[in-house]
């Protein structure tokens, strides 16, 4: 059949998808230069497609503009159609960045951390997912057997994210039924939560040509559990050296990392509204599930919700460059963008206060009474999107944080999808998330 190679302008969007459009990759000079034509109100359609309230309603246009620095071509050689889109910024007319572009979010937060501190933020993203199709039999975590039942598909995905500029480190048979993770390698902020982005892309994009299905939905039973979304922070000064530790420091934190983190678990149940933003992810966030269940920051501890990650000397290894945390309360219903772009707020806002490093904790919190807990300072996390929204809604200083209107909007893009599934029943409210992620 006759064929036009097309090039996919993308935006990391609101909803934690890509959408865009295509155009003859003849036209790229052009479309590096002016763009594609996008609409305001595009920001209003939610993971299920329905079109939230929106106060641009039919007016306006926008540009969504390639970024030249984010390309993705991947040839699976199969046949198909290669995988080739740019992540893109969504830009005023007259060039200025749009408030509800999602990167553009990213880098305002990131300019702002290194006003304030002079320090920039690595990150490393870490994906969960699921092939429902797969059907393994329970006896599978971790095994051989799981892994190599998909190991075409596992490692057409690895040179898949090695193709498109990302640098694949591990994949594996998780825990969960039909469960699977791949990790990729740290990069600074921006590129990390891009490749995040990449990442679901093009594990989408190999399972189909694998005749299977992947779903990062945030939970796919509420019995089981949960996919996460584990992103690991760190910061480096001007000139890229590692300045989160401090042997001497609390939980082996500088005072500057102190602060941020004290700043993030501050602000932990709004920011939820960003990092777990789907009606069933706080299935997921409850005790037990090795997700997050309160505020706090534990030392090793894959049930707290941010994790003080091992560092080893084996083999000459440096700690300071090691050194790095692990937020735990996320998933991939999430924009990477809006949920990295709220925790550097968060964190900034914890180095603005200069608020003191928190003691990690080494126990079981849902063993503690209600009393005890808050008599120690910690808080069960919000048991609801609802909850989590009106949290953020309360939050004036991290709202504030956000461009224009961006987190009224946010609010309203939400509602309409709580409302959307609020008279489903709980089996049909897991099938369409997992069906839309
Ligand atoms: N599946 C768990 C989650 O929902 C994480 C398991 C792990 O520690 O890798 O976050
Ligand atoms: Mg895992």
């Amino acid at each position: 059949m006759i064929q036009e190679p097309l090039i996919f302008a993308a935006i990391s969007d609101v909803a934690g998808k890509l959408r865009g459009k295509a155009f003859p990759a003849a036209e790229l000079e052009r479309r590096l230069a002016r763009g594609v034509g996008w609409t305001p109100t595009n920001v209003q359609i939610t993971c299920f497609d329905v079109i939230a309230e929106s106060p641009y309603g039919s007016f306006g246009d926008l540009l969504m503009v390639p970024d030249a620095e984010c390309e993705v071509r991947v040839d699976f050689e199969d046949g198909t159609p290669p995988e080739h889109f740019f992540l893109s910024h969504v830009l005023e007319l007259d060039g200025a960045p749009w408030e509800c572009c999602t990167r553009s979010i990213l880098a305002q937060a990131l300019t702002e951390l290194e006003r304030v501190a002079g320090v920039s933020l690595v990150a490393a993203f870490e994906h969960e997912f699921q092939l429902p199709d797969a059907e393994r039999p329970d006896g599978d975590a971790y095994t051989v057997a799981g892994y190599s039942d998909q190991a075409a598909f596992l490692s057409a995905l690895m040179a898949a994210l090695g193709k498109g500029g990302l640098g694949p480190e591990c994949v594996m048979k998780e825990y969960g039924v039909d469960q699977y993770e791949v990790t990729v390698r740290p990069a600074p902020a921006m590129a990390a939560a891009d490749a995040s982005a990449v990442v679901r892309e093009l594990t989408r994009a190999t399972a189909r040509r694998c005749g299977q299905r992947a779903t990062f939905t945030p939970i796919l039973d509420p019995a089981g559990v949960g996919n996460g979304l584990h992103i690991h922070l760190s910061l480096v000064d001007g000139e890229g050296r590692p300045v989160s530790y401090d042997a001497a420091g609390t939980g082996g934190m500088s005072s500057i990392m102190a602060s941020f983190v004290a700043g993030v678990l501050r602000d932990l149940e709004a920011l939820v509204a960003f990092t777990a933003p789907s009606v069933i992810s706080y299935a997921r966030l409850t005790p037990h599930r090795w997700s997050a269940a309160f505020n706090n920051l534990g030392l090793q501890d894959r049930e707290a919700a941010i994790r003080i990650c091992p560092v080893t000397t084996m083999g000459g290894g440096d700690s300071a460059a090691q050194y790095n945390v692990e937020y735990r309360a996320a998933d991939a219903a999430a924009s990477p963008h809006l949920a990295l772009a709220a925790i550097v707020h968060a964190g900034i806002r914890g180095i603005e206060d200069k608020l003191p490093g928190v003691t990690p904790v080494t126990e079981d919190l849902s063993l503690l009474a209600a009393d005890e807990l808050a008599a120690r300072g910690f808080r069960k996390l919000p048991g609801t999107l609802t909850a989590a929204l009106r949290a953020l809604a309360d939050n004036a200083g991290l709202a504030h944080a956000f461009p224009g209107q961006f987190v009224d909007i946010y609010q309203l893009h939400k509602a309409a999808e709580i409302a959307h599934v609020a008279e489903l029943d709980e089996a049909a409210l897991y099938a369409a998330y997992a069906g839309v992620y």
